[in-house]
């Protein structure tokens, strides 16, 4: 038997009721949906547009962007706002309240279809990796073509679009290509256990200086309310006429400075913690995403990631380079002392406490995971701002 009741979780519009182990119209979001087919019926939006106007009605993505396009679409043409119900790909009538009237859902459908562009009949090209690298050469960017082999097989090569005038570099093959940015990542990719050991590591930190910097915020708050009372016992006895007006000026200048050095700590304080912890998390989460791409197929993928992570990328002599923030510069350099390290101990060696194994492969050994972290840590920092205190390298 085929339910009826709506059991995952309710789309956009509407919210599930446990009580009738169903969904049903969410008050306010319900009237933004009809609000938005309402809307593109107009005839005059384009999925940007309308992403924008739901915007403007709070509706947006999880990192507060408006709606992607893809997600405007699916909304559009959601046909759970009649009241159906999806079942292995199919639609059926669900026990649900509508939202959207069929002819209100319709006039958008018909609209969504005026729009669909006819696709060129040209093969659309895709070539990921345009528009990453330079020429070491002469500075112009590589560009990629299509090319059969003597064998009749397609390929794909980037070269160098000489935009800049004449320039003998030669071609490299797409593959080839490949091959060296997953290994040039590889380089500076850290195995799962130990980029969770260190985000696990840094969570602790935060902790730490988020129980310290409490305290000592506590503590700032604490003088500041003393400085006050003293201000305003030296106004009253002031008032009172106890003591002449050039010493009550004197002492109401010394007063304030030292409230106003309690207050600029105190907010240095409560900001110092986003200096540092942010941008460490992220660039340990790039190493995790290093790790993961060096054997990833997806080429557009790597090269998003490359865009972020690497700085002038450039091509000379079949050879792609790239170079990284000074952590990861950092982390490449150690990890090839690390792994030459573990190479060269003699077999059935066995490691001391200090040295526990807590690579992938048994392939990264540290000698002081700590003294690690913090000099990741340090580097990291050295990409995005002046480290605080005198790091240890
Ligand atoms: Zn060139």
């Amino acid at each position: 038997m085929r339910r009826k009741e709506w059991l995952g979780l309710a789309p956009f519009g509407y919210q599930n009721n446990p009580l009738i182990r169903n969904i049903e119209p969410h008050p306010t979001e319900a009237r933004i949906v009809k609000l938005a087919f309402e809307e593109y019926a107009k005839g005059v939006h384009s999925f940007v547009s309308l992403a924008q106007f739901l915007a403007d009605l709070g509706v947006v993505s999880k990192n507060r962007m408006p709606l992607a396009k893809a997600s405007i679409k699916r909304l559009l043409t959601n046909r759970a706002y009649l009241g159906f119900l999806k079942h292995k790909g199919e639609w059926f009538d669900g026990n649900f309240e509508p939202i959207l009237s069929p002819a209100l859902f319709e006039a958008v459908q018909k609209i969504l279809k005026t729009k669909e562009r006819p696709r060129h009949r040209r093969a659309r090209h895709d070539f990921p990796f345009t528009g990453l690298f330079r020429c070491a050469e002469c500075g112009s960017m590589i560009s990629a073509q299509w090319a059969v082999n003597r064998w009749g097989t397609k390929y794909r090569y980037y070269r160098c679009s000489k935009k800049r005038g004449r320039c003998p570099q030669p071609y490299i093959q797409e593959a080839e290509l490949a091959r060296q940015i997953k290994a040039r990542l590889q380089t500076i990719s850290l195995c799962d256990n130990l980029t969770d050991w260190m985000l696990e590591k840094v969570k602790s930190w935060e902790h730490e200086e988020i129980g310290a910097s409490q305290s000592e915020v506590q503590n700032l708050s604490e003088n500041i309310k003393t400085a006050e009372a003293r201000m305003e016992k030296l106004v009253s006895t002031y008032l009172d006429g106890d003591i002449p007006k050039q010493t009550y000026l004197k002492k109401k200048d010394e007063i304030l400075l030292a409230s106003a050095v309690l207050e600029q700590r105190k907010k240095d304080f409560e900001n110092g913690r986003k200096n540092w912890v942010e941008p460490l998390r992220e660039w340990i989460l790039d190493t995790k995403q290093a790790d993961f791409l060096s054997t990833s197929n997806d080429f557009h993928q790597i090269k998003t990631f490359v865009q972020k992570i690497g700085t002038n990328p450039r091509v000379r002599n079949k050879s792609a380079v790239f170079d990284f923030c000074p952590a990861s510069q950092f982390a490449a350099k150690r990890r090839g002392i690390l792994r030459s390290a573990a190479a060269s101990r003699p077999r059935g060696a066995t490691l001391s406490n200090r040295e526990v194994s807590i690579g992938g492969g048994g392939e990264i050994r540290t000698h002081d995971a700590l003294s690690d972290i913090l000099a990741f840590q340090a580097s990291a920092l050295g990409r995005y701002a002046t480290p605080p205190i005198d790091w240890i390298i």
